[in-house]
């Protein structure tokens, strides 16, 4: 019997063009596998200073460091300010469905809160749309801005290597850039619970999901459950973003002051004039009293009041609540450890 040989060259050729293709594919791929992400030397850091606010160990790290960096080090491997260094890890990928196509993939960028667990509860959702404001036609609803924030502090503390738990989920929301969130009310109850209208079957579904969860993970000593609403008050109200928790939770306090220095920090730096009148106070709510971790509850402004409505409908501004909340969260954090 005769082998079977290709008819015509040109499916030689294909093949070859095929698996020259794919090695170039996975050349592509590997490089990007192995890049590393770069960082910038401040003034005063050495390679310790460097890796250390990168959340990597420098014992474990330094000669990774200087190998990767040989001929960027001064004398004694120092480091020059203002000069970009790579960073002795690869880069790494996680991936959210929850976030939408667009964002999905979520590149970890350090390891500041490794080990650290989260579980976060955007208030309201599925028949329930919260407070509901006005801008001219446009009709705000709590769920929705709530769960934007919710999901964009979520992405900013993955990025940091934490795990986290989003107890409120909407199959389709993503992380939107738009300024008016469309309401809908397919959210649901982790995992994959409809949430009741009544508000106590509500709350205490939300509260055991969180429970429930919080058994896993035995070996994580620190576990936070955040809880994000809208307020709504009367219209000629602003109030600035807030903080309650359990009137025993010690941890509870500490995280939220550090919440809410962090944003004292950041609106002084951004808009020196602003000043910044947020609260932490104690208050026996059902997701503060009946959750199991150290729990926060934030109040993110009135959604009556133009000027709170701002800070809710510019997707920067979300993404800047969630950046600054999680600024202050690795402090707390730190200071645990
Ligand atoms: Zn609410």
């Amino acid at each position: 019997m005769h082998k079977k040989i290709p008819e015509s060259p040109s499916i030689l050729i294909r093949i070859t063009i095929h698996t020259i293709f794919i090695l170039f594919w996975f050349g592509n791929s590997f490089a990007q596998n192995s890049d590393h992400p770069e960082v910038k030397a401040r003034r005063g850091d050495g390679i310790y200073n460097l890796l250390e606010r990168n959340g990597l160990p420098a014992g474990e790290y330094l000669n990774k460091f200087i190998e990767l960096n040989k001929s960027k080090l001064g004398p004694n491997n120092t480091l020059y300010e203002g000069r970009s260094y790579l960073l002795p890890v690869a880069t790494l990928f996680a991936e959210e469905p929850l976030f939408g196509k667009e964002h999905e993939k979520v590149r970890i960028q350090d390891r500041k809160l490794e080990g650290a667990i989260f579980y976060l509860v955007s208030g309201h959702g599925g028949p329930d749309p919260g407070a509901m404001g006005k801008i001219g036609k446009h009709r705000l609803t709590e769920d929705e801005y709530a769960y934007d924030v919710t999901l964009r502090l979520g992405r900013a503390l993955i990025q940091h290597g934490a795990k986290v738990y989003f107890i409120i989920r909407d199959p389709k929301d993503g992380i939107r850039d738009e300024y008016y969130l469309e309401n809908r009310s397919d959210e649901y109850c982790y995992p994959h619970q409809k949430i009741p209208l009544d508000q106590n079957q509500r709350l205490r579904q939300r509260a055991a999901a969180v429970n429930e969860l919080y058994k896993r993970d035995p070996s994580s000593k620190y576990k936070r459950c955040i809880i994000i609403h809208v307020d709504a008050r009367n219209r000629h109200r602003n109030i600035d973003l807030f903080f309650y928790h359990f009137e025993k939770s010690k941890s509870g306090e500490q995280l939220a002051e550090a919440m809410r220095h962090s944003m004292k920090v950041n609106y002084k730096e951004n808009q020196p004039n602003r000043g910044y009148n947020g609260t932490v106070s104690s208050r026996r709510l059902y997701m503060l009293t009946r959750t199991n971790p150290t729990a926060v509850y934030i109040e993110m402004g009135n959604i009556n009041h133009t000027r709170d409505q701002q800070r809710l409908i510019y997707p920067d501004n979300r993404q800047a609540l969630a950046d600054w909340l999680t600024e202050g969260i690795v402090k707390d954090y730190q200071s645990r450890q």
